[in-house]
């Protein structure tokens, strides 16, 4: 509701530019005022409300090339056409500025790959963010970036765990991933986009999980294509619990979806203690099934808020001061 609010301020803001004919006296106080709060909004994951107070700054200096960049941006998480439109806007204004000129062609760049980014599922819509749990995007965002995948729903391969308990967990963290974002269970690993490994060693001694990405590569009508695909190992010399196995598998799937990085929080799934194992780890004294138990064993709203912004974002970038 918040977000639609957000919309209708920037359009209204715009229009009402447009019917008043050659602009006024622009109030530049006023106008930095309206953009400073757009910033702190910004700043607090609130992007609906940062799009109606850039809004307001656009509405009060119609030539504000710095308000329509963080516009912009903020847009990406509430609205793509919106996103696009503003970019437009911002290279026609900007391109005669000397001082942008290097903003100006990331500008143009951002606008075309929104251009080609994915329709997204509705799960993974902006409205789906939730403003008040945050997100860890910047820690992850270079190392995940372009990492996103384009047809869904992803196909997932689960097969058969040595263990019932284990297969258990396995399914639920499908279950609770597949709840956010579009998974679908296949019957077979050809074909599949994330598949388990169960039969297949670790290449890490030190992690409970491993996440690995492939490209398999073939001729189809006499080129090249290439085919990513996703494989998941678990530690299997560890007596995991079903709760434990959902955990690693979690995580893993996690990475698999695209967050390529970690989160330093140990609230989120993609903690990086999740995965990294005990051995070394500054827990001495605590056995490893307690410290397994203390974490947590499905993925947060944080979690998910960082996967729809990575989706959303065309690539990440700071705001203009
Ligand atoms: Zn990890």
């Amino acid at each position: 509701m918040r977000q639609t609010q957000g919309v209708i301020v920037v359009v209204a803001a715009i229009s009402g530019m447009v019917l008043s004919g050659p602009p006024a006296q622009a109030d530049h106080a006023a106008a930095v005022a309206a953009y400073r709060e757009g910033n702190g909004l910004f700043d607090e994951d609130r992007f609906a409300e940062a799009v109606a107070a850039y809004g307001r700054a656009i509405g009060e200096d119609s030539q504000y090339a710095e308000a329509y960049h963080n516009l912009a941006l903020a847009s990406e998480m509430v609205d793509r056409q919106k996103a696009m439109a503003a970019w437009q806007r911002f290279l026609d204004i900007a391109a005669n500025r000397e001082d942008l000129k290097y903003d100006v062609a990331r500008a143009r760049a951002r606008l075309q790959l929104l251009e080609s980014m994915p329709r997204l599922p509705e799960a993974m819509q902006p409205s789906h963010y939730v403003p008040a749990a945050g997100d860890y995007y910047w820690t992850i965002s270079a190392e995940s970036e372009g990492e996103e995948w384009k047809d869904f729903p992803l196909k997932v391969f689960l097969g058969s765990a040595p263990q019932m308990q284990w297969q258990e967990g396995a399914r639920e963290a499908y279950d609770n991933w597949s709840k956010f974002f579009p998974l679908e269970l296949v019957a077979l690993p050809k074909g599949a986009d994330i598949r388990m490994g169960w039969d297949e060693s670790m290449s890490e001694e030190m992690h409970a999980g491993e996440e690995l990405d492939w490209v398999q590569v073939r001729y189809e009508g006499g080129r090249l294509k290439g085919r990513r695909y996703a494989v998941i190992t678990v530690d299997l010399s560890r007596r995991w619990s079903k709760d434990e196995m959902r955990a690693i598998v979690s995580h893993e799937m996690g990475h698999a979806l695209g967050i390529k990085g970690h989160s330093e929080s140990k609230g989120d799934i993609m903690f990086w203690q999740v995965q990294e194992r005990t051995y070394r780890v500054g827990v001495a004294g605590i056995p490893l099934p307690a410290f397994w138990r203390s974490l947590v064993k499905q993925p947060s709203q944080r979690d998910i808020n960082t996967l729809i912004r990575l989706y959303n974002s065309a690539g990440s970038s700071k705001r203009f001061r």
